[in-house]
């Protein structure tokens, strides 16, 4: 699955993606990840991108120009209209079925604002779906950016060992998993709980169910 990422820094994403094992996947060509550097775009000889917002009020927000020139290059390069997510905290807030839909997808790009945000109709002519992170207000788009590359990368084959990994771990299976434990099997005077070494698969099983509910009803009764 291929990736473009819009953005003004695009180093800060580079950072994150680089390593691990996103960083393995991209190794391997799961993964391909562009970032696109919006400020090369910029119609101004001192590459500004942002101005003063029409009506007064505080701060700057980055010009329609620059990022709807950024983006009519990725078109040209991807030879069709790449399916444009915009990382705003006005958007529908991101969850794993999210993270499902998009792996689907054989390429998106992810436009990244910053500052107060963007010029409004460049979501108006160009935006697919904007998506929130969550109900917080960050500096830019680029944590979210990675956010979504994040969780909808791990869902492709190949980039996890297997796709058991993802499946029974928390939010995807629709309850939170059980606690884990590994060596030692003592620490600091707690014990890992004495089923889990019994070697009783089926006892082991019925623990494990049985502790996700509890934590899933302590944590997130939401899910249930
Ligand atoms: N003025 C905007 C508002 O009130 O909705 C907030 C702009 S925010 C400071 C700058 C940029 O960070 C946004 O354009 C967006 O790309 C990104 N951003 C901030 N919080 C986000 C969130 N919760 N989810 C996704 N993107 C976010």
């Amino acid at each position: 699955m291929r990736f473009d990422i819009l953005t003004l820094f695009p180093e800060l994403i580079e950072a994150v993606l680089k390593e691990s094992i996103i960083g393995r996947a991209r190794e391997n060509k799961i993964i391909d990840i562009h970032t696109h550097n919006i400020r090369d775009y910029s119609r101004d000889r001192h590459r500004r991108v942002d101005d003063t917002p029409y009506g007064g009020g505080m701060g700057m927000l980055m010009g329609a120009e620059p990022i709807y020139d950024c983006f009519k290059a990725l078109e040209k390069e991807l030879g069709k209209k790449p399916y444009l997510v915009y990382a705003s905290p006005q958007g529908k807030v991101f969850c794993e079925d999210d993270a499902k839909r998009l792996s689907q997808k054989e390429s998106i790009a992810v436009l990244c604002g910053h500052y107060e945000g963007i010029d409004r109709r460049i979501v108006d002519l160009i935006v697919d779906e904007e998506i929130s992170i969550g109900d917080y207000i960050l500096t830019g788009g680029e944590i979210p950016a990675c956010v979504i590359v994040d969780a909808t990368s791990r869902l492709l084959p190949g980039v996890l060992s297997d796709s058991e990994c993802y499946e029974k771990e928390s939010i995807y299976r629709g309850i939170l998993e059980e606690p884990q434990y590994t060596r030692p099997a003592e620490f600091m005077g707690l014990k890992v709980p004495e089923v889990l070494l019994s070697g009783n698969h089926e006892k082991i099983e019925k623990w494990r169910k049985e502790a996700a509910l509890e934590l899933t009803r302590k944590n997130r009764p939401d899910l249930l």
